[in-house]
């Protein structure tokens, strides 16, 4: 069985655009049939020599709960359940705001292997927010852009490290 990896974050941090650099290709997050969500995602992906199978997890506009946060959180634990390492994912762009302590507070409940991420570091400005990072207490933060493709080797040796 292969190595799973599950992206987990608050929506916008940029999850879905890791996911399809990690599986080298777009995968459209929504079913064609209007009504019908797919809430998470599970790919074959490569990272340079690694291979492992990723989870993304869908973000607010799929929403079909009562609320956005019960969505969300449902849709994070059955992903976190599932992995075998988790990434989690902030946006130093816009800097910790309390949804990403919300979401770290369920990783960090769960207890397992997380490589976090601060994503979106092309930005000028974003070194604030991979400083900021540090405070969830979630060990040292690996500054990438997953637009770009920047800090990909070092995201690399940090799941390699686990896996
Ligand atoms: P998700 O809701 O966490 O899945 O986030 P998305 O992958 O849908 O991205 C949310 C927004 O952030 C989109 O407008 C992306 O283009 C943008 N984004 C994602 N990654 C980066 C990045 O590395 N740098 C910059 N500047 N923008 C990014
Ligand atoms: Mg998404």
């Amino acid at each position: 069985m292969a190595f799973k990896v599950a992206i987990v974050g608050r929506p916008n941090v940029g999850k879905s655009t890791l996911f399809n650099r990690l599986v080298g290709r777009r995968i459209a997050l929504v079913d064609d049939t209007p009504g019908v969500t797919r809430d998470r995602r599970v790919h074959p992906a490569r990272l340079q020599n690694l291979r492992f199978d990723v989870i993304d997890t869908a973000g607010l506009e799929d929403a079909a709960a009562p609320t956005l946060e019960a969505r969300m959180r449902t849709q994070t634990e059955i992903a976190i359940d599932e992995a075998d390492l988790v990434i989690f994912m902030i946006d130093a762009k816009a800097g910790l705001v309390p949804d990403d302590q919300t979401f770290a507070e369920i990783v960090r409940r769960k207890g397992k292997p997380v490589v976090l991420v601060a994503n979106k570091t092309d930005v000028r400005g974003a070194e604030a927010g991979v400083f900021d990072a540090w405070s969830l207490g979630l060990g040292e933060p690996v500054a990438v852009s997953s637009e770009h493709g920047n800090g990909m080797v070092e995201l690399r040796d940090a799941i390699a490290a686990v896996a």
